[in-house]
């Protein structure tokens, strides 16, 4: 914990749940991406963390940024972002979202389908455009799955196609997938994007960018490389299948920028066992899955968790508070909690500055969406 976040929680003393981001932290990480990757430019991928004093913070650091949806495209218009600064990443939107994007000035869209092309194409045109490849996901504790991208092949073809049409066909994106530890996982994707270049200038359409897309981690329970080392071996990937070629090329970093920001601080509601000789203790916080710890889903974020108390330590089940039977974050994971913790006490839930606060519910039991303060 920073000592600017522990001396909030001193003096203001927030009734819990609640996040506290260190903006220091952003700034920090946002330096040493830009540090390691000196070449590529930095679009923030917005829903990791949209909060307006993030935003604000990355517009005058010089940052761009990835969008989903028109709100957040809204979101960093309003923070001071001007329109070439400013992505709409998603393969999935609506045609009236697309003209809106396009009337606001965006001029850079996602696609992975001939669908959502034709889509572009006629409601953004002239609008640079790139095709997302599938990636395995391997080596990412959050992987994305098949739900985006299209096979090589597909893409290659789409982006021959997409010359013909009323848009410019720029490049090729992907996203390894979330908090992703295996350096290894970008250069396989790369050597796919290299090929589709060739195959696309063989046909005569001269590819710009590639868009290498977010999975830079978060220190959670385990190590994780530095972003040196991610910039590193990209690089070296870069070079190894671009040769002196090399494209622009952009990241999206969501996690990556704002996961260490954040702690948040909950409070302990009930300690119990299940029987008499039950040799495990639950321990249920103010804070679960539907208060902004969705990412818990089949225990694949695991976020370090601290308490006041020392001694010595026991296995525990840590559970929401909401009655929903699917409110438990960790139960196979291990967590171990002192034995002397007592309801009422005070839990410090690390890293949790992204995927937290829009992930809460508006009022699911009636709790209340989770509060955040940025400082
Ligand atoms: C969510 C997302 C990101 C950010 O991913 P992280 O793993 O948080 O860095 C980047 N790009 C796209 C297209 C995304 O959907």
């Amino acid at each position: 914990m920073t000592e600017k976040i522990a001396r909030f929680f001193a003096e203001q003393t927030p009734s819990t749940p609640c996040l506290v981001v260190d903006l220091d932290v952003v700034a920090d990480n946002y330096g040493k991406l830009a540090t390691a990757m000196p070449d590529s430019r930095i679009f923030y991928a917005v829903k990791a963390n949209p909060a307006p004093e993030i935003l604000r913070l990355l517009v005058e650091s010089g940052s761009c940024f990835d969008t989903a949806s028109v709100p957040e495209i809204q979101y960093c218009l309003e923070a001071g972002a001007t329109p070439d600064r400013i992505s709409f990443g998603n393969t999935i939107k609506k045609a009236g979202d697309i003209r809106i994007a396009h009337e606001l000035g965006i001029d850079l869209f996602a696609f992975d389908s001939i669908e959502e092309l034709e889509k572009i194409a006629e409601h953004a045109p002239g609008s640079r455009v790139f095709c997302r490849i599938l990636t395995s996901g391997e080596g990412a504790d959050w992987p994305l799955s098949r739900k985006f991208g299209c096979e090589p092949e597909m893409a290659r073809d789409l982006l021959i196609q997409a010359a013909g049409m009323n848009v410019r066909p720029y490049g090729v994106s992907f996203h390894v997938g979330s908090q992703q530890r295996d350096l290894k996982q970008w250069d396989i994707a790369l050597a796919t994007a290299g090929t589709i270049f060739r195959a696309c200038e063989e046909q005569g359409v001269i590819l710009s960018m590639v868009n290498m897309g977010g999975g830079f981690p978060t220190r959670y329970l385990k190590d994780v490389p530095t972003s040196q080392a991610y910039g590193e071996a990209i690089n070296d990937s870069l070079r190894r299948h671009f040769g002196n070629r090399l494209p622009e090329t952009i990241i999206e970093p969501g996690r990556g920028m704002v996961g260490n920001a954040g702690i948040i601080q909950s409070e302990v509601v009930l300690i119990s066992r299940k029987s008499a000789n039950d040799d495990k203790r639950w321990v249920y916080l103010d804070i679960g899955k539907f208060g902004g710890l969705a990412e818990t889903m089949d225990e694949a974020i695991q976020y370090p968790i601290q308490t006041d108390r020392d001694g010595p330590a026991e296995a525990v089940i840590l559970a929401g508070p909401t009655c929903d039977s699917a409110d438990v974050l960790y139960e196979k994971a291990e967590y171990r909690l002192p034995t002397s913790l007592k309801i009422g006490d005070k839990v410090t839930i690390m890293a949790t500055g992204a995927y937290t606060t829009t992930y809460s519910a508006v009022n699911f039991n009636g709790f209340s969406p989770l509060k955040a303060y940025y400082i």
